[in-house]
């Protein structure tokens, strides 16, 4: 595609990737196919090719209204797109450009301004947020039903086992995920442990930045990224964790690409490549080492986020290894599509993201499991408020059929 960036943006960093990248797409559609929005809304300004035009037109200095933010936020940033495109154009940095441009030249109105500085400042607040929750789990009794599903009820963490063994890795708290689901990583650990790495929190390591970043406070999303470095770097730095394991898989895209995002920044440019170098998904360590044969570990549907399957490129290996380990796997059609979580996107745009999850749940359903396991915290607490078939992070499924069947 001929492109015309406007002299604001021309010789800007983010204004030569976001050329090169536009450069790179021939408008052949075939990504509007595998777009969820596209699928719901069927509107070529809510597929990726429609929503890179727009771009492209704002770069280029055209007008800017409510419509073309509208149109870009009802993107999921889900990636699909990017695993369909021929071309290998990337949308996701370019929608980061985009949007960022976007909300500098347009104006919200109070209300949407309101609820976006509320969630962040609320999200990645883990004391806040889970003080919130406990609050919300008092009241859950009381609540109607839609609202209690909305808040999911507190699981025991389990033991965590003290760190014994010379390999040792770091895994990321994260900011919701010890509120909401703090059984996840402590089962991480005790799996693990079984196969001789012992896992590690940092002190006072936050949120990715994620949070903020998508919120399109990029630079406080920034923010975040240096202090969770600064918390990581005594660690890192004296060589004594050989990766950094991510339990969410939403974490774990942002995390990869910290060597992007902090690339313009002399002081972390370096940090943050070390950090992106030794991020790995929970599945990418777990994949080499071995797995006992499990009797009775039950029927699953796994549901892989896009955060894992478009954002981070790892298709089919939390499925190999649960089949590994005994688990009887159910076919998930569309299993490329998003189950409407994406971040805040389920507060954000309830009813897009009401009718992905209908979506998603049945074709999870629809084998019959016992249970859904999935990668990502999102994805886990927005599917669970939506059916009564218990939903769990693949590592808490795995970890209870090793302590039923084999107590270590
Ligand atoms: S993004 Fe890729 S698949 Fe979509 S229109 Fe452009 S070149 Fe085609
Ligand atoms: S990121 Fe997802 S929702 Fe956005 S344009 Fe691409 S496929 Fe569509």
């Amino acid at each position: 595609m001929q492109t015309e960036l406007a002299d604001f943006i021309r010789d800007r960093p983010e204004g030569r990737e976001a050329d090169a990248i536009l450069r790179k797409c021939v408008h052949c559609g075939f990504c509007t196919a595998t777009c969820p929005t596209y699928q719901l809304l069927g509107d070529d300004l809510d597929s990726p090719r429609g929503r890179i035009y727009l771009m492209k037109r704002v770069l280029e200095g055209a007008p800017v209204t409510g419509r073309t933010r509208l149109h870009l936020d009802r993107c999921l940033t889900c990636r699909s797109c990017e695993s369909t495109c021929p071309s290998g154009v990337r949308y996701g940095r370019l929608v980061d450009i985009g949007r960022a441009v976007v909300e500098a030249r347009t104006r919200r109105p109070a209300w949407d301004r309101a609820r976006r500085s509320f969630l962040s400042f609320f999200l990645p607040r883990t004391r806040l947020f889970a003080a919130a929750l406990g609050l919300g789990r008092l009241m859950r009794p009381l609540l109607p039903g839609e609202l209690k599903k909305a808040v999911p009820a507190s699981k025991p963490r389990g033991a965590w086992p003290r760190p014994r063994h010379a390999r040792k890795m770091l895994v990321l708290a994260g900011c919701v995920q010890p509120a909401l689901a703090p059984a996840i990583n402590a089962a991480a650990a005790r799996v693990l442990d079984r196969a001789g790495i012992s896992l590690v929190e940092a002190p006072a390591a936050g949120c990715c930045g994620a949070v903020r970043f998508h919120l399109n406070r990029q630079e406080a999303g920034r923010d975040d990224m240096r202090a969770l470095i600064d918390a990581w770097w005594p660690l890192v730095e004296g060589g004594s964790v050989e990766a950094i394991v991510m339990t969410a898989s939403g974490c774990g895209a942002t995390v990869r690409e910290y060597a992007h995002f902090l690339g313009e920044d002399p002081h972390y440019r370096a940090k943050a490549e070390r950090i992106s170098s030794l991020t790995r998904d929970l599945c990418e360590v777990l994949e080499r080492q071995m797995l006992p044969k499990l009797e009775g570990a039950g029927r699953v549907a796994f549901q892989s986020p896009c955060s894992l399957q478009h954002g981070q490129q790892i298709r089919g290996k939390v499925e190999a290894l649960l089949a590994r380990a005994g688990f009887e796997l159910c076919g998930v059609d569309d299993a490329h599509l998003c189950c409407g979580s994406a971040g805040t996107y389920s507060l954000l745009q309830p009813e897009l993201s009401g009718e992905l999850r209908l979506r998603k749940l049945r074709a999870l359903h629809a084998g019959g499991p016992a249970r859904i396991a999935t990668a990502n915290i999102g994805c886990l607490a927005h599917l669970q408020a939506g059916t009564d078939t218990p939903v769990l992070h693949w590592i808490e499924v795995l970890d209870e059929v090793l302590q039923r069947t084999m107590p270590a």
